[in-house]
């Protein structure tokens, strides 16, 4: 007869690995010290344990403990429990949330209808347990804070030392069972410049067009997710190469099929965007420009080839393509309009500017003024070009919005006075909320010098301080 032999987590005792408490959140300190003092298990969990191990700033700090819901709530008075199919509680600290999660199980494997496997209702379970239900051997390790060890049931140590990200159990279950799990994959192993291990590569490339039954909202945000960490070039590399771009944006495949492969202009643009200074805070609508800047450009010089005689319409070519992309990933408006607008005001770049010309005063008054002068810096810098146009448009924007800013500073003195050039530019003024797209269509039919900042950065945050160079700057 034979017997699985049954084994025990791997331990990591605090002497054998990095883990220091200084590295982790005061407030998720509190929160595991006080779940451990009151009797239960407390563990950080997840992608924090992952970076830690690592050496890198984790995002966010989750805990898990094998305190139900109710019994957190009563521990904490800052506590709120959310979700209804699994009850998480959230402690709340300020504007900060620590999410405390009941150690829970892999729901029972239901063999479908159509084949696939369904992860339906939520049970709690044991600490190994909870670790077997996570997605990536690197994403299940445990930090123990009453012992200070880090507690593997997964082999996540080994794969973190090999830098590989391996699926826990059998990825062609786990990528049917959640398809959004192969594009998580595909943002760690870009993030954290890791391989993605032989076997769940394959079974990325077998069931890559499970995606297009993963929910659309979830889609969508894990693929502004891959432009975090200035990786994009990586990430939709990978996203490209396991085939899920065929499947998720099938006209963006085909253009990079047709213009290269592996050596399509796209991956220059989005490498031009990740080593910009703007790349960690640049709006989706930016990024989708940047995305779309190489099919764009060759959709405009194959309409000017065909038609040499007549005027390009560049803004139904932005639109045009980008509305394939908003049907498939329902984009929200505002990033749509905002990286159509982008593409479309490039060629205005092309003109030195004029002072006194009331045409390019107008312009650099555009509320996307500024996210057009990144995207046309990313664009020279990865064509490599000459940026002397570019630190040209910089000094010309600086000069209009001193000006602006020396009559704001008049309109202080005399209150009557006409309103100012650069409404937002009040140092004072409260941030603008993100306007919807019909906030912004009012918006642009105001005149320019009413318009509103559809953006919360304003242009007095960011020339606060002196421009430097890598900004366009003198
Ligand atoms: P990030 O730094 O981007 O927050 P993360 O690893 O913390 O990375 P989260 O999306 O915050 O990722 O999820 C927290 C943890 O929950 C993961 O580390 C993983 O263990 C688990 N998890 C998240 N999504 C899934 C999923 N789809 N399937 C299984 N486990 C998941
Ligand atoms: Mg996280």
């Amino acid at each position: 007869m034979f017997f699985k032999r049954k084994t025990g987590p791997i331990i990591r005792e605090r002497s054998d690995h990095c883990i220091s408490r200084s590295n982790i959140d005061e407030d998720a300190l509190k929160v595991l010290y006080r779940l451990s003092t009151s009797g239960y298990i407390s563990y950080l969990v997840g992608g924090s344990v992952r970076d830690l191990l690592l050496g890198r700033h984790p995002k966010d700090f989750d805990l898990g403990t094998n305190a139900r819901p109710n019994e957190i709530r009563k521990i904490f008075r800052n506590c709120f429990l959310i979700g209804r199919r699994f009850r998480l509680a959230h402690i709340v600290f300020g504007k900060k949330v620590i999410e405390t999660s009941t150690f829970r199980r892999q729901p029972e494997e239901n063999e479908a209808t159509d084949g696939l496997y369904q992860a339906e209702d939520n049970t709690f379970g044991t600490p190994e347990e909870d670790a077997k239900r996570r997605d990536f051997t690197v994403n299940g390790l445990f930090y123990d804070i009453k012992t200070f060890s880090v507690i593997d049931y997964v082999g996540g140590l080994k794969d973190l030392e090999k830098r590989e990200l391996r699926c826990i159990g059998d990825p062609n279950i786990r990528f049917r069972e959640d398809p959004v799990r192969m594009m998580r994959a595909v943002k760690f192993a870009a993030r954290l410049d890791f391989t993605i291990d032989r076997t769940s590569r394959k079974a990325i490339l077998t069931h890559h067009s499970d995606i297009l039954n993963a929910s659309v909202p979830r889609v969508c945000e894990e693929i502004y997710r891959l432009f975090t960490y200035s990786k994009s070039s990586e990430a939709f590399r990978l996203l490209w190469d396991l085939e899920l771009l065929k499947d998720l944006l099938p006209e963006l495949d085909e253009h990079i099929r047709s213009s290269g492969n592996k050596h399509a202009p796209i991956w220059k643009y989005l490498h031009a965007l990740d080593t910009d200074p703007v790349s960690e805070n640049a709006s989706n609508g930016l990024r989708t420009a940047c995305l779309y800047y190489a099919f764009f450009d060759g959709q405009q010089k194959s309409e000017l080839a065909r038609m040499p005689q007549s005027r390009v319409n560049y803004q139904h070519i932005s639109r045009s393509i980008l509305s394939t992309l908003s049907e498939r990933l329902h984009i929200p408006k505002m990033t749509f309009f905002t990286a159509a607008a982008l593409l479309d005001f490039h060629r205005r770049f092309t003109d030195v500017p004029v002072k006194g010309s009331k045409r390019f005063a107008n312009f650099v008054r555009h509320p996307d003024f500024l996210e057009a002068l990144a995207l046309y810096r990313i664009v020279q810098t990865a064509e490599g070009n000459d940026l002397t146009k570019v630190h040209a448009w910089q000094a010309y924007y600086n000069e209009e919005w001193e000006a602006a800013h020396r009559h704001i500073d008049e309109e202080k003195v005399n209150p009557e006075s006409p309103e100012a050039a650069f409404t937002v530019v009040a140092e004072d003024a409260p941030p603008a909320k993100p306007s919807s797209h019909r906030n912004r269509q009012r918006n642009t039919n105001r005149p320019l010098n009413e318009q509103r900042h559809p953006h919360t950065r304003r242009p007095a945050e960011q020339l606060a301080t002196p421009l430097p160079t890598e900004f366009g700057g003198e």
